[in-house]
């Protein structure tokens, strides 16, 4: 079940969500009793619907024959389910009959997916992100043809880019393009991994396929993008089939497919070459929605955990029986079990609050009318992009690893289904770009080559915070402080050692990536702490605005520190991983 009430006191009281969308022009029907509603009924499906799917969809799995994937017991009607609410088309354009709600509506409607059920959160999710990159670069015809159809969820899509020998590296891809006599492409090549690639749920699949023109450069430069449609425009069955289907580690309830493209009908979608820098709509889009995915999963662990950790009774507590009536204390007692809640909820609810305050850049950039607000919104998200994807799934994996641990060898169990939550959430490490990829992407990208343009603005965001918490909140102003003297310096330091030496990007960039996750949060606890603080001087008595500036404190006091081990792992530069013998990467 997602936290509704996390949710609205994120969107609300923290960020002002109204506020932010006046300041955009939007209508002034989406206000907060609009944003409630949508909310309450998204809820509503994603609750009834799909999260009775979720263990029962990791059981069955995705099964092919004859060419034919079928999707667990369930799936189809709930996307029915699905089209029918409209929510295929909550965020485009009405000119292709999208609704054209702020994209953080479309955050909203994702959140809730996801928690209820990752695996069916990825058929609509790649949609999504297919669509988008239609909305961008596609032609009017394409628009006319492909989109409309995904905007009604009557039509889903895929993005093609993995193949067997092109993963990170997506500029070796070798799948041919070749033109035809009237004006369209054909399409040769095996594209592996492809997230619902094949399925029953909608009569045809848009593929968004990377591939590469005769005589195209070498690398990325020389890739294109197309649409490759399973039904082709007149009606007949593409060339593109479905090989194989991935046994995998989770996420079972999504067909990951292995597709051939056989001499497969195509469109160019905008220019030849182009097709990686279009690719990146579409991945910084689905970027931004993994790093969500890392939130949702880790928000059912600590469901889940935290009821057993009050039911479950162990030992008694080290300063004498809490429940003297029982025969044990409940585990809650314990200060590791309440250290490992504690480190999952201050996660998710920082982590949920960062993927909100990323997406109303992603609402200025889309919809702002003041050329510098959007340009410096485009900043920002350029460097949170991939703190939010890579940072949010680092923890949400160990955030879930620690649900499992709290459940003990129950937690081991397929019964009590916190072991699910381990494996699907896994996946969201490597898929858009692995943690190494986003590390190298923050710090050498988005932090060097733009000499800290989005760092900068972010330090700004982190000042303001500090002086918001300044006079009440003391201990978190100090931290932040601290914080804002030392990453600049600090990203300054790395960039003159990579001068002299590449090697020092690559050995410090997951180092950087988890300090600066580590900053980015320290400040959205910061503003949430603030804000639930006026919650309570306005005299609303609740324990859970006692419990999120208990939750702050402990985040700056107790997690914040890790922070120093990456700084100094860093600092200790990229000998001790370049410059050692052979041996130690052989295992026997
Ligand atoms: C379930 C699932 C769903 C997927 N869905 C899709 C999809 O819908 N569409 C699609 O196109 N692809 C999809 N993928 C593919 C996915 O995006 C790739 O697996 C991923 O990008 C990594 O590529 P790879 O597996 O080839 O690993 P490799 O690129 O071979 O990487 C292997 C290791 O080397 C590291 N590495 C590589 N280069 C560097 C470097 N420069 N510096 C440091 N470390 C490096 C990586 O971090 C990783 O640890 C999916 C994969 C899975 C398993």
């Amino acid at each position: 079940m997602a936290s509704l009430k996390d949710m609205r006191f994120i969107i609300h009281d923290v960020l002002d969500t109204e506020g932010h969308l006046a300041s955009l022009g939007v209508d002034a029907s989406c206000d907060r009793a609009f944003i409630d509603a949508v909310l309450d009924e998204a809820f509503k499906f994603t609750d009834g619907e799909l999260k009775p799917l979720n263990a029962s969809g990791d059981r069955e799995g995705c099964t092919l024959k004859d060419g034919v994937v079928t999707t667990p017991a369930g799936f189809r009607e709930a996307y029915r389910g699905y089209i029918a609410g409209g929510w295929a088309g909550l965020v485009g354009p009405t000119e292709y009959g999208g609704q054209a709600l702020p994209p953080t509506f479309g955050l909203m409607l994702e959140e809730l997916i996801c928690t209820a059920n990752m695996a069916f959160a990825m058929y609509p999710g790649l949609s999504r992100g297919c669509m988008h990159a239609l909305i961008a670069h596609g032609s009017e015809a394409q628009k006319q043809h492909f989109l409309t159809r995904l905007l009604t969820g009557e039509w889903t899509g895929t993005m093609c880019l993995t193949e067997p020998h092109a993963g990170s590296d997506v500029g070796l891809a070798r799948t041919k393009a070749e033109p035809r006599a009237d004006g369209t492409w054909s399409i040769t090549g095996t594209k592996i991994f492809i997230s619902a690639g094949e399925h029953d749920l909608s009569d045809n699949i848009v593929h968004l396929v990377l591939a590469r023109t005769e005589g195209a450069p070498a690398g990325t430069r020389g890739i294109s993008m197309f649409v490759v449609p399973k039904i082709d425009l007149d009606g007949s069955r593409n060339s593109v089939v479905c090989g194989a289907i991935e046994e995998k580690m989770g996420i079972h309830g999504n067909a990951t497919c292995v597709l051939n493209f056989d001499a497969a009908h195509g469109y160019l979608v905008g220019e030849e070459n182009a097709g990686m820098k279009y690719m990146f709509t579409m991945m910084n889009t689905a970027r931004l929605g993994v790093g969500l995915q890392g939130v949702c999963l880790a928000q059912r662990g600590f469901e889940a955990s935290s009821g057993y950790a009050r039911e479950r009774l162990q030992m008694r507590s080290l300063t004498g029986p809490k429940a003297p009536d029982k025969p044990a204390d409940p585990i809650l007692v314990h200060p590791d079990v309440r250290r490992m809640l504690m480190a999952q909820r201050a996660f998710i609810e920082g982590g949920r609050a960062l993927c909100y305050y990323a997406n109303q850049c992603v609402d200025i950039l889309e919809m702002g009318a003041d050329a510098e607000r959007r340009q410096r919104a485009g900043e920002l998200l350029d460097f949170l992009t991939p703190i939010v994807k890579g940072f949010l799934t680092e923890w949400g994996f160990t955030s879930v690893n620690e649900a499992v641990q709290i459940f003990g060898g129950h937690g081991f169990i397929r019964e009590t289904g916190v072991e699910q939550y381990v494996r699907d959430s896994r996946i969201t490490l490597i898929y858009e770009g692995t943690t190494q990829i986003q590390g190298l992407d923050l710090l050498a990208r988005k932090v060097m080559m733009t000499q800290g343009k989005g760092l900068t603005h972010f330090i700004g965001e982190m000042q303001q915070a500090a002086a918001e918490c300044r006079a009440e909140l003391p201990e978190l102003a100090t931290t932040l402080e601290v914080i804002i003297a030392e990453w600049p310096a600090l990203s300054m330091q790395i960039g003159a050692k990579a001068m002299a030496n590449p090697d020092e990007v690559g050995a410090a960039s997951v180092d950087y990536l988890f300090y600066s996750g580590y900053a980015v949060l320290a400040t959205m606890w910061a503003r949430m702490a603030v804000t639930a603080r006026r919650r309570l001087a306005e005299g609303v008595d609740d324990a859970y605005f006692a419990a999120k500036i208990d939750l702050a404190r402990y985040y700056h006091a107790r997690i914040v520190p890790k922070m120093a081990g990456h700084k100094a792992a860093m600092l200790t530069g990229s000998d001790n991983l370049m410059q050692v013998n052979d041996a130690v990467f052989t295992a026997d």
